[in-house]
């Protein structure tokens, strides 16, 4: 299901992969970490004039046409002050403005916010999360966003359309074929029911991939316990890596007129808060649209089965 060259250069080798489904590809070099530029993350995150810690985000914080926000247990819901998306709402999911451990109850509350505050509009879905100012987040303060949207994001529509010709190639569902063929390999990471996968194709570093049951938001709220937990496992896999700031995308249809559809996440780590304002981020990602790996995914799997005992949730 996807693409392998290997290059040989005066330093070294590399790998191109293309994924044949979506189209996507990749490069790794798995020398490049021995650059070790990323470094112990900064942690120390001023809580001054934050408009998400307990105080304000009740207060300051925008309300949803009838007036009121969405609570969770800790978590508080309400829409985006400056959206990117035809629907755009942000989960505030822990009380504390920094969290070093999150617990299962927080993720859930926060999902749950989520999906409720998503199903008060009909579209594709998206629950996104930028983890800490190097991923992207503005506020360091821990928040999922929730998008909707009338047409799918690009990444879904690759996944649709390659689905698509997979059935009428094979005769069978991609996504099922996928899980068969990847539990197989030593990418496989855990689950049977939501499968996660260190991606063959990484979009971003350490990429992982879960594919769960499912296809819509409504369907998702049943799965959100099993899905927190293997969530922090893999939090936890990052850590036990070094790496702190991450990104994650979960994908939702509309409906379940596509037989085939499958909610899957994508996880990948990002650099750490550092003080250089040093990026993970070049012309390669940016404009060659070619992510630069410095993980291989077949590594990523071997680590996490040196280490799951130490990651159990
Ligand atoms: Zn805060």
């Amino acid at each position: 299901m996807f693409s392998v060259e290997e290059i040989i250069t005066l330093n070294g080798t590399l790998e191109y992969r293309k994924d044949l489904v979506t189209g996507l590809s990749c490069r790794i070099n798995a020398e490049r970490i021995k650059r070790r530029i990323d470094q112990a993350p900064t942690l120390v995150f001023s809580s001054d004039g934050c408009p998400f810690c307990p105080g304000q985000v009740e207060t300051v914080t925008p309300v949803f046409p009838e007036g009121t926000r969405i609570v969770h247990g800790e978590s508080v819901t309400f829409p985006n002050l400056f959206p990117f998306a035809r629907w755009h709402t942000v989960t505030v999911i822990t009380r504390e403005h920094v969290v070093e451990r999150f617990t299962p109850g927080q993720i859930e509350d926060a999902l749950h916010g989520q999906i409720d505050s998503l199903l008060l509009r009909e579209g594709y879905g998206s629950i996104n999360w930028n983890f800490l100012p190097s991923s992207g987040a503005s506020l360091a303060h821990p928040h999922l966003q929730g998008l909707v949207d009338t047409r799918p994001p690009e990444r879904v529509l690759r996944v649709m359309e390659g689905g698509k010709h997979f059935r009428q190639k094979h005769g069978v569902s991609y996504w099922t074929h996928f899980c068969e063929e990847e539990k197989e390999t030593e990418r496989y990471l855990f689950g049977d029911n939501i499968v996660w996968i260190a991606h063959a194709v990484p979009v971003g570093e350490k990429e992982v991939l879960g594919v769960l049951p499912c296809a819509t938001l409504e369907e998702f709220g049943d799965l959100v316990p099993e899905f927190a937990r293997g969530l922090l496992t893999l939090i936890d896999l990052y850590q036990a890596m070094g790496t702190y700031a991450f990104n994650m995308a979960v994908f939702f249809a509309p409906s379940r007129r596509d037989r085939d559809f499958r909610t899957f996440c994508s996880l990948i780590a990002r650099i750490n808060p550092n003080s250089t304002s040093l990026s993970d981020s070049s012309f390669m990602e940016r404009l060659h649209l070619e992510p630069l790996i410095l993980t291989s995914p077949e590594d990523l799997g071997r680590f996490y089965q040196r280490e799951k005992e130490n990651l159990k949730r």
